[in-house]
């Protein structure tokens, strides 16, 4: 409500917020689709892993909102969802060697798809901790069963996970670059944080009538009032856009089982042929003169923010937080990781996605694209009261 629509989104970016409100309205119906098909909705994860960052097992969320529901009656699920073809979730003969070999080919428990094969010696381009894709006490988690909205988790455990946070954001003094770096990590970060913030106002309970519903009032308060957080919400939805358009060409050679997905395929075309090259420059980031230590210290502060999700006591954030990192460091590892002179390479890193770390992209996509719609709806909200005032 308080920032100028035509303006630039930001420096790296060559749209505005309302060309990225126009794109929104274009893709919503398709990319609400998409993550609502079967390929798409579910989820691994591992809820109970050891925080590692603090020993502090107290302040653990029992309010109902708090939990996550898992999908227990395997059977009714597609075949491609079974515990035999997921390998790592129940089938304890699978050693943990073969275990990451089977997660880390892209939907190579789908298709009969093996030759791709993770390169484990090579250079670590990953942005985030990957150990929850092959964990034996790994849970599936239909994500459209476990909406993302308030769940009354907050105090101090809260506050410290966001500040830990925050604090990643410190890298090593004097090196070329460091301000731009800073600038992208912080924005990425408070982003995340506002649009969780958009999501448990959007979808709030009201304990008068029992109804969930939007909460004008604690909108405001947590993101509304603050442009820049609005601001950094855009910013975030231009970078995921961006890591999607830059994979387009190469998920056409992939092996998506046709049989099953050409729905997919099809939904998935629509929705990054809206989208524009121009959205994000990364090259303005990590450019050829800014020493390589700034990204690898870069990487490795984001992976440490997905690391941090394991301190998050209510599982339902927990759960949510972990798609939404792994998604952001998915579109890191794209948009930084990728050479773009070299064809082969670029194929490469995206045959050598997971099928986790696209389901996480592509939700994390949809959680950033309802946020912008919800944002727009506020925005109604307001004015309607001001008039009716
Ligand atoms: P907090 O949101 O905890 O913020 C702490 C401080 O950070 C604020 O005082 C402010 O100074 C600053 N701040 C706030 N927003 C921003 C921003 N966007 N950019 C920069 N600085 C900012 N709660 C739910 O109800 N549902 C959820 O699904 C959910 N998921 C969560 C996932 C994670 C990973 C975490 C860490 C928390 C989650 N929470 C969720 C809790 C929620 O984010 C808040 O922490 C909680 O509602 C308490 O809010 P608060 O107003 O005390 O301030």
């Amino acid at each position: 409500c308080k920032m100028d629509k035509d303006s630039l989104v930001g420096a790296s970016c060559d749209v505005t917020f309302k060309e990225i409100n126009e794109i929104n309205s274009k893709i919503r119906p398709e990319l609400l689709s998409l993550v609502h098909s079967d390929f798409f909705k579910y989820f691994k994860l591992d809820l109970y892993k050891q925080c590692t960052f603090w020993n502090d097992n107290n302040g653990y969320c029992v309010n109902r909102a708090c939990a996550v529901d898992v999908v227990e009656e395997w059977d009714q699920l597609p075949e491609y969802w079974q515990p035999e073809v997921l390998g790592g979730l129940a089938n304890e003969s699978l050693s943990d060697d073969e275990a990451l070999n089977d997660e880390c080919s892209f939907l190579d428990q789908l298709c009969d798809n093996s030759q791709l094969r993770i390169n484990k010696n090579g250079p670590d381009i990953d942005y985030c901790d990957t150990g929850d894709f092959h964990n034996k006490q790994s849970v599936l988690v239909d994500l459209t069963a476990n909406p993302e909205r308030f769940t009354g988790y907050g105090g101090e455990q809260s506050s410290q996970i966001w500040s830990s946070i925050y604090r990643e954001n410190c890298f090593s003094q004097n090196e070329t670059g460091q301000c731009l770096a800073k600038d992208a990590f912080y924005r990425l970060v408070s982003g995340l944080h506002a649009s969780i913030g958009t999501h448990l106002s959007n979808d709030h309970l009201n304990t008068e009538t029992g109804r969930w519903e939007p909460n004008l009032e604690l909108f405001m308060a947590r993101v509304g009032d603050f442009p820049d957080r609005v601001a950094n919400i855009y910013f975030n939805y231009a970078v995921v856009a961006k890591a999607l358009w830059k994979i387009q060409p190469y998920l056409a050679h992939l092996n998506f089982c046709n049989a099953y997905h050409e729905d997919v395929k099809s939904m998935i075309t629509s929705v990054v042929s809206n989208l524009d090259s121009k959205i994000f420059n990364e090259n303005l980031l990590f450019n050829d003169d800014i020493s390589s230590n700034l990204k690898d210290d870069f990487r490795s502060r984001f992976k440490n923010v997905t690391k941090i999700m394991d301190c998050v006591h209510c599982d339902r954030c927990r759960m949510w937080g972990k798609v939404q990192t792994t998604g952001y460091a998915t579109s890191l590892k794209i948009l930084f990781e990728i050479d773009s002179e070299d064809e082969k390479a670029k194929q490469n890193v995206v045959d050598k996605l997971t099928k986790y770390e696209l389901i996480a992209l592509f939700n994390t996509f949809d959680r950033l694209s309802k946020s912008i719609e919800s944002i727009n709806n506020f925005e109604k909200l307001y004015t309607d009261r001001l008039l009716t005032a």
